[in-house]
C-alpha cells in the first residue's frame, strides 16, 4: 500500500535541491535517477521553464523538488539577462546545492566556472554537497580527488546515475538537511501537471540535447494543440520549435530531417514513459525573426 503523506503534518520537510555543474556531468541523469515524477515549473513569463526541469521525490515524511539547471552560457541579449537573473534567485532559493562533478574526468576548465557560478549565486549559509558522478565508469581512471578542493562542501558523495550506487546515501543525506514546511507541488498524482507545457518543454530538452554544440540561439518551443489521438486513450501534440533565423532551422530539421525525426522520436519515447500511453508528436519548425521583441506572439502564447 502507498503511504499517503502527510502535508500538513508538523513533522513535513520539503525543500529545492538545485543542481549545478559543468555540462556533461550528469545533471539532468541525476535528477531522473532521484526523483519520481518530472514536471515542467510553469511560469507567466516566457520561457522560464527553459531554466528548470525539476525532479520530485516524495516521502511519507518529506518532499524534495530538485531543480535541474542547464550548462551556464554567455549572455547574448535582453531576454539572456533576464533569464539569467531568474536563475540566479532560483539558485539563491535552493536549500541545499548539489555539485555534480564528472569522477571519470580530470577536474577542467568547465568545473571551475562552475564553481566560480557557486560562488555568486548560492548563499554563504546554503549547504553545498560535492556529488562526484559517474562511479561506474572509473575504471581507467578515478578523479574524485581533484574535486575535493574546488570549495568547502559540507559532505561528499560519489555516486553513479546510471547503475543508481550511493544514491540512497546523499538523498537520506539530502531529507535530514531539508527545511521543515508543507509541500510544495500535490503528492499523489500528477494530474495537474500541464501536459501542454510539460511536452514542449521535453522537446526543448531533447533538442538541446542533440544539438549540443551548434545550439541555436533563441529557440521557443511551444504546443499548438493537444488533442485525443486516432487510437482510445492516445495523445497527440502538435508543436513547433521557432527560431530566429533559416539556418538555424536548417541545423534543427537536419539532412533529410534526420535530426528533427530524432528529436520527435526521443520526446515522444519520455512522453508515453512520463504519460503512460501513446503518443503522437507533430513536430515543425518555423522561423519568426525576433520573436522575443514580438508582444503579440508572445501573448498568443500565453505570456503576456
Ligand atoms: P548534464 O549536462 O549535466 O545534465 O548531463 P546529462 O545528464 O545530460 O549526462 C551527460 C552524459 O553523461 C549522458 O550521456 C549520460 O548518459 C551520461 N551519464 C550521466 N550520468 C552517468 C553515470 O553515472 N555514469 C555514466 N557512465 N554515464 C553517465
Ligand atoms: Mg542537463
Amino acid at each position: 500500500m502507498v503511504q499517503e503523506p502527510n502535508n500538513t503534518d508538523d513533522k513535513f520537510y520539503s525543500g529545492f535541491v538545485t543542481l549545478i555543474g559543468k555540462p556533461n556531468a550528469g545533471k539532468s541523469t541525476l535528477v531522473n535517477a532521484m526523483s519520481g515524477s518530472k514536471v515542467a515549473i510553469t511560469s507567466p513569463r516566457p520561457q522560464t521553464t527553459r531554466h528548470k526541469i525539476m525532479g520530485i521525490k516524495n516521502g511519507p515524511e518529506y518532499q524534495i523538488v530538485f531543480v535541474d539547471t542547464p550548462g551556464v552560457k554567455e549572455v547574448k541579449d535582453e531576454l539572456d539577462v533576464f533569464m539569467e537573473k531568474i536563475y540566479k534567485e532560483e539558485s539563491r532559493h535552493a536549500d541545499i546545492v548539489l555539485f555534480v562533478a564528472d569522477g571519470s574526468a580530470p577536474c577542467s576548465e568547465d568545473d571551475i566556472n562552475a564553481k566560480n557560478l557557486l560562488k555568486n549565486v548560492v548563499s554563504s549559509k546554503t549547504p553545498v554537497f560535492l556529488v562526484v558522478n559517474k562511479d561506474d565508469k572509473t575504471a581507467s581512471g578515478d578523479y574524485s580527488e581533484e574535486y575535493k578542493f574546488l570549495a568547502d562542501f559540507e559532505n561528499e558523495f560519489k555516486v553513479s546515475a546510471v547503475n543508481g550506487s550511493g544514491l540512497d546515501e546523499l538523498i537520506a543525506a539530502i531529507i535530514k538537511k531539508l527545511p521543515k514546511g508543507p509541500a510544495y507541488f500535490p503528492l499523489t498524482s500528477s494530474s495537474d501537471q500541464t501536459p501542454m507545457l510539460f511536452a514542449a518543454e521535453i522537446v526543448r530538452e531533447n533538442l538541446l540535447t542533440l544539438i549540443r554544440d551548434e545550439i541555436p540561439h533563441g529557440i521557443f518551443v511551444h504546443t499548438d494543440e493537444m488533442r485525443e489521438g486516432s487510437k482510445p486513450g492516445s495523445l497527440y501534440f502538435r508543436i513547433t520549435i521557432y527560431v530566429e533565423r533559416n539556418a538555424h532551422k536548417g541545423i534543427i530539421i537536419g539532412k533529410e530531417g534526420k535530426m528533427l525525426k530524432k528529436i520527435g522520436m526521443r520526446s515522444r519515447e519520455e512522453l508515453e514513459n512520463h504519460l503512460n500511453r501513446q503518443i503522437y508528436i507533430d513536430l515543425w519548425v518555423k522561423v519568426k525573426e525576433k520573436w522575443k521583441e514580438r508582444k503579440d506572439l508572445l501573448r498568443s502564447w500565453g505570456y503576456s
